[in-house]
């Protein structure tokens, strides 16, 4: 969704809601929760705040939070905790029956948004002008519908953050290469661990429509969709270089949406659950520098009183279109569904849903 879109389709929320207490919605939510009972389900992604985490009735990455949605077929209102398309990617998988909420419609995605389904089919053309058809499409679930679609349509599948690899592996078995949207370094940093030399991927620039590489194209591999997740990008190896000397015996642990020599450098890179599962398995005593979204790292430091747990970043900020989820927009969207209004209801046109589900199955089909 576009950030013109977004605005477009954000609803303000009245006044009175921003002046409640922090109790008071708490109240607020707690009471709206019991009377809705089963008939509300509230996913709450790991990069959520505490006062909206709470209120979650289960915690996760992006697609195990659409896929609980959708087996949870006696919810009928979904009440997404995080943004645009990971709510999209809930109405995607749930029933006909169910509604998915997002609280605030102005909670996008920079990473998302930096793929759009225009530059993106101008980019397959020109691609395909160069390459033939030697290319699979692969796009991170950090994507709109819309490149979900397209890649669906074209034969290739959705990836996570902890199956890239598998699925990349997968795609090299289909075609000689790869298109892999919207995030370069992830998609860099996956090829790269699977043997792929740096020197044999291209970067497609979607604001110029161009592909930028230098030397024979017939030695291209990979090709990366210049983008980026605005808060990992902020993790640089300046940041390694002063955790190493302050701490030498720290271990560095960051999220493959890093740049290349950031997990280079690292001691460990793995999704949000990699990381949550290291921290909880590591030794009384250990300490860590973490490489991702600070509502998490927050969390993981509360949670572990025994461990040294610190930011990579000291000066690392939380994913501000997550945070657009607050309480007062968690409380109002409750009371309009409770009042029984569609206000902001994610709902993916069936031509797009259609052919972004099967890019999703594709890659469910193979992990399961
Ligand atoms: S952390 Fe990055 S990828 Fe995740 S929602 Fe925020 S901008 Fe998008």
């Amino acid at each position: 969704m576009s950030i013109l879109s977004t605005l477009q389709e954000q609803i303000i929320i009245p006044d009175h809601y921003l002046q409640l207490s922090q109790e008071e919605l708490e109240t607020k939510v707690a009471e709206a929760k019991k009377r809705l009972g089963s008939r509300l389900f509230i996913p709450g992604h790991h990069y959520q705040k505490d006062e909206v985490i709470q209120f979650a009735d289960t915690t996760g990455d992006s697609l195990k939070l659409a896929q609980v949605s959708g087996e949870n077929t006696e919810a009928e209102f979904i009440v997404f905790c995080g943004v645009h398309f990971m709510a999209e990617t809930a109405d995607i998988l749930t029933t006909e029956k169910q509604k998915v909420f997002l609280p605030d419609m102005r909670a996008g995605c920079s990473m998302a948004d930096m793929a759009d389904i225009d530059q993106t089919e101008r980019a397959w053309t020109k691609l395909q002008e160069i390459f033939g058809d030697t290319i699979l499409p692969l796009t991170y679930v950090n994507s709109t519908a819309a490149i979900k679609s397209f890649v669906g349509e074209n034969k290739g599948t959705t990836v996570t953050s902890s199956n890239a690899e598998t699925m990349v592996k997968w795609a090299f078995n289909q075609k000689e290469r790869i298109l892999f949207l919207p995030d370069q370094h992830l998609g860099r940093n996956t090829a790269y661990n699977l043997g792929v030399g740096l020197d044999e991927m291209a970067v497609w620039n979607p604001i110029t429509d161009t592909l930028e590489y230098d030397g024979d194209y017939s030695k291209v591999k990979v090709i990366l969709w210049k983008g980026h997740c605005s808060v990992h990008e902020n993790f640089t190896v300046k940041n390694i270089q002063e955790v190493r000397k302050s701490y030498p015996d720290m271990s560095i642990i960051v999220h493959p949406e890093c740049r290349r020599e950031v997990v280079e450098l690292s001691d460990a890179a793995g999704s949000t659950n990699y990381i949550i599962n290291a921290i909880e398995k590591s030794e009384p005593g250990s300490s860590w520098a973490i490489g991702t979204e600070m509502n998490l790292v927050k969390r993981i430091i509360q949670s572990h009183p025994d461990k040294h747990i610190i930011s990579l970043n000291p000066h690392m900020c939380p994913c501000l279109t997550m945070n657009r989820i607050d309480l007062p927009h968690l409380a109002w969207c409750l009371d309009r569904i409770e009042a029984g209004e569609d206000a902001n209801i994610i709902k993916v046109e069936d031509n797009i849903a259609n052919n972004a589900k099967l890019a999703l199955e594709r890659m469910l089909t193979f992990n399961n």
